[in-house]
């Protein structure tokens, strides 16, 4: 192994080099990294005669933003049509590793989706080989092999390892839409909570009776998740919210600036989906943190469209060196999400 591959939206390619770069650099490590446009995923090479391994585990992919997966690279692959096995074979031997399940997988762009016949035509006699030839066997630690077919000619293969990877095909959460929801922005803050808050502390963490603000809620997707966890909402915004949504009698609609306005009281969540520019969204939200107005929130930054992990990573670091400032301790992460186009999630949870 030789590099990180890691998975991201197509378009976003220079956006992840720039942050596996800088994150790496802050680690101590100089390297090259490889974004081809549209892509839908980079490879990062160290210059460095330390074990790539070492990295991966440095960077691990719930710190990323823009990484949907995060593998541990080989060389990439051009393989003759009359024989494709032969060089993936030879590969995957040669470096010694084994696995105990292969995935196939491709970027997320419409050529891909066409490679899908050639995958399923080579995944059961490269399984058997690769059985035969010892590197794939039960128990390898949990190891997988992943193969990133960039076309039918080209393939980049990559491992993962449990505990620092997405256990989901090309790192996509595919989220069912939900009948009765007001607009499709509402599987963005489902799959955030599916990302942030662990499964078995939903009861708690969203549970029924709670109180949430909504900022910047029309027509309501975001409230109507906050609502089937049996939530009552404060929906702030100017604009008419779904008429089936405020007949629960969940939600207090007010026709006010989300900027400007305070709780009544304490709240458990915060969630913002406003399209304003990212600083004033994340201060915003830090005078919510500092004074303690919920103990959770969730909220998403519009990016622009160059430098956007300059952008974001410059909101993180503010939020984050204000609220150790005014002594609030606090979990905080940001997820580039499926369902988010140019926009990315952060969560900040309270810790006392
Ligand atoms: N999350 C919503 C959903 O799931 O249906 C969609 C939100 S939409 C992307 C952004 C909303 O922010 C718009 O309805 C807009 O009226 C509102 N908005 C913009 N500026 C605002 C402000 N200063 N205060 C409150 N709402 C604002």
């Amino acid at each position: 192994p030789d590099r990180l591959v890691l998975y991201c939206r197509p378009g976003f390619e220079a956006d992840l080099a720039a942050e596996v770069t800088a994150r790496a650099e802050a680690l101590g490590w100089q390297g090259e990294c490889d974004a081809m446009p549209l892509a839908g995923y980079v490879s990062y090479s160290p210059r460095d005669a330390r074990p790539v391994n070492l990295l991966h585990r440095e960077l691990p992919l719930v710190q990323l933003i823009f990484a949907r997966q995060s593998l541990v690279g080989l060389p990439p692959l051009t393989l003759s049509r009359d024989n494709r096995l032969a060089a993936i074979v030879d590969q995957v031997v040669a470096s010694g590793w084994s696995f105990d399940s292969i995935l196939h997988e491709t970027p997320d762009t419409n050529e891909g989706k066409a490679l899908s016949g050639l995958i399923k035509a080579l995944t059961r006699p490269l399984a058997s080989t690769l059985k035969k030839r010892g590197a794939l066997r039960r128990r390898a630690a949990g190891r997988w092999l992943h193969l990133l077919w960039c076309d039918g000619d080209r393939v980049q293969l990559g491992m993962s390892f449990p505990g620092n990877r997405s256990e989901l095909p090309g790192g996509i959460r595919r989220l069912k839409f939900p009948s009765g929801a007001p607009s499709r922005s509402t599987l963005k803050l489902e799959e955030a909570w599916h990302e942030f808050v662990p499964k078995d502390e939903w009861p708690q963490r969203l549970g029924e009776g709670m109180q949430a603000a909504d900022l910047g809620a029309a027509p309501g997707g975001w409230t109507w998740q906050l609502v089937n966890r049996g939530m009552h909402v404060y929906a702030i915004d100017n604009g008419p919210m779904d008429r089936q949504l405020m007949a629960t009698g969940m939600v207090e609609h007010l026709r006010e600036d989300g900027f400007a306005w305070a709780p009544p009281g304490r709240l458990d969540w915060l969630v913002c989906d406003i399209v304003d520019k990212p600083t004033r969204v994340t201060a915003m939200v830090e005078r919510w943190l500092v004074r303690r107005w919920c103990r959770e929130a969730v909220f998403n930054l519009k990016l622009p469209m160059k430098r956007r992990w300059e952008s974001v990573s410059g909101c993180l670091a503010a939020l984050e060196s204000a609220l150790a400032a005014a002594g609030v301790s606090a979990e905080l992460r940001c997820r580039h999400l499926y369902h988010d186009r140019e926009e990315v999630t952060v969560h900040v949870r309270l810790l006392d």
